[in-house]
């Protein structure tokens, strides 16, 4: 989606579509070296990523009664989300919270754009806020990156490389650690590293995480934004023209022009607050205006484009590529105070705040989210207050028919299985509810279901025959710890169908 209209030259205007900033003409990959960002919103972002980095290192340490407090265990289906343990019975409330979870990044996306690209994306805090500043620390800024890599492989550029290479692998593979205890938990992961051949897909997986990781950083960089990220693909559909991004604005940008050294020297020293140092103000208006015919505040000095870790021009509209980062918003608020204009010529805005100073809309499309959003809400708040500790589902065994008993009773056998979603072991007991009857294990054993786990138990339910008035009745049977009811089920029973 491109929106800047009027900018001054035609080729300009239109060119950069033929061409990603990326690529270079002959179709390989144009390594982008932006300058380094400074300035208030780059602070900012900084002091967010220690913030999140915090939470990303300390969580998986974190436990609520011996579970870590967040587990995403993919292989064995078991997924903790604050101290909640979620089993693969629990899979619809998953998919509700997925689903969300999905309208909701898209009401906030028609809202405020790219804003979590730039604030709270892992890729882009590993990127820009690591292993970029790393980069800085270890090659310098842009231009003596730039400067080495053109270099031959002298004793100073294999130091620097070497330096580079340990730093990035090394933090790659810290992340990959905590990457895996997030899908294994921390005691599992500690446990395997203690014990590596006994644990060798652990180091397997270890040793292909760290690599990706490090291809990642080292090298793919913000083309996993521009290529790979399905958010980043569907913001071509997500956006309008009243989403806040970062935006460059045309209005009063254009016409651009570089700012003359006679236009620095002609600066007047008036002191009134109205033009800022431009000479448009009082009796001196015209003299200026002769002397420099009127232009936009934008002085085409290129800051905002090299700072760019996309390699874009925010100038030309909003692109795909960009992650709105606010780098350029610094640059050029940087240039403004520089030559006396006010700042946020690029800033956070909507295209329809610039073209027409139209503020935020509560649109019908913003409103049909957010009531999707509200009843997806409400429905996930009854399923997770709902939602039991033990599972159970009960059953006549297949294939079985009724047994008449020596006693004159009838017999039904059952099957039970429970999942223990707690981290305690669930202990017992079960009675019929409605009818009087008697429930017989089969086998001996503590009835007990073990914590995180399951058990299948087997039992027979004998009923007298005049409690059975039909071939089938539904029966009542509760669960009980410790006299306690934890829950009731139903089940079929089944006898002969005609009775004297
Ligand atoms: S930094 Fe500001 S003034 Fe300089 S080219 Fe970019 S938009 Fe124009
Ligand atoms: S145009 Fe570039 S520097 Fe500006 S916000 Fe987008 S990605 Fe960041």
């Amino acid at each position: 989606m491109n929106t800047a209209p009027d900018i001054k030259k035609e080729d300009r205007r239109e060119s950069y579509r033929d061409s990603v900033a990326t690529i270079t003409k002959d179709g390989r990959r144009n390594y982008i070296n932006p300058k380094k960002p400074k300035g208030r919103f780059y602070n900012l972002r900084t002091r967010f990523s220690i913030f999140y980095l915090v939470v990303f290192f300390t969580l998986p340490f974190i436990k609520v009664n011996g579970e870590p407090l967040l587990m995403l265990n993919i292989l064995e289906r078991k997924f903790i989300i604050f101290g909640l343990i979620f089993w693969p019975q629990d899979f619809f409330i998953f998919g509700i919270a997925m689903l969300t979870f999905i309208v909701f990044v898209i009401l906030f996306t028609v809202v405020f754009g790219r804003i979590f690209c730039g604030w709270a994306c892992p890729q882009t805090i590993f990127m820009e806020m690591v292993f970029r500043k790393i980069e800085y620390w270890i090659d310098g800024d842009a231009t003596k990156q730039k400067q080495l890599i053109a270099m031959p492989w002298n004793s100073e550029k294999i130091r620097k490389r070497v330096v580079k290479f340990i730093a990035f692998f090394s933090i790659a593979f810290i992340i990959a650690n905590f990457f895996l205890a997030y899908l294994i938990s921390m005691d599992e992961l500690i446990d395997h590293i203690k014990n590596p051949t006994a644990n060798l897909g652990t180091l397997i997986s270890l040793l292909i995480f760290t690599t990706i990781f490090f291809f990642v950083y080292w090298w793919f960089r913000e083309q996993v934004c521009i290529v790979v990220c399905p958010y980043g693909r569907l913001q071509g559909v997500l956006l309008d023209k009243n989403s806040i991004l970062v935006a460059y604005d045309y209005n009063r940008g254009e016409p651009r022009g570089k700012y003359t050294k006679e236009q620095k020297e002609e600066k007047h020293d008036c002191k009134c607050t109205d033009c800022k140092g431009t000479g448009a103000c009082n009796d001196l208006a015209d003299k200026f205006t002769t002397m420099f015919p009127p232009k936009g505040d934008c002085i085409d000095c290129n800051a905002c484009v090299r700072v760019c870790p996309t390699g874009i021009d925010i100038r030309n509209g909003t692109q795909l590529e960009c992650v709105n980062c606010t780098a350029c918003i610094d640059a050029c608020d940087d240039i403004m105070v520089s030559i006396n204009k006010p700042k946020g010529l690029v800033r956070y805005a909507s295209e329809n705040s610039i073209k027409d100073g139209v503020q935020l809309k509560f649109t019908s499309r913003i409103k049909a989210y957010t009531a999707v959003l509200c009843l997806l809400l409400t429905l996930l708040t009854f399923l997770i207050l709902s939602r039991t500790d033990l599972d159970a589902r009960l059953m006549r065994t297949s294939g079985m028919t009724y047994s008449s008993l020596p006693d004159g009773r009838i017999a039904n056998l059952y099957n039970l299985k429970l999942a223990n979603k707690t981290h305690k072991d669930i202990p017992f007991t079960l009675r019929l509810e409605d009818v009087a009857g008697e429930i017989t294990p089969v086998g001996s054993g503590k009835l007990i279901v073990p914590k995180e786990d399951y058990t299948n138990l087997q039992f027979f339910i004998k009923l007298n025959r005049s409690d059975v008035k039909g071939w089938k009745k539904i029966i009542t049977v509760g669960l009980y710890e410790n006299g306690k009811i934890l829950k009731t089920i139903e089940a079929k029973f089944i006898g002969p169908e005609v009775y004297e």
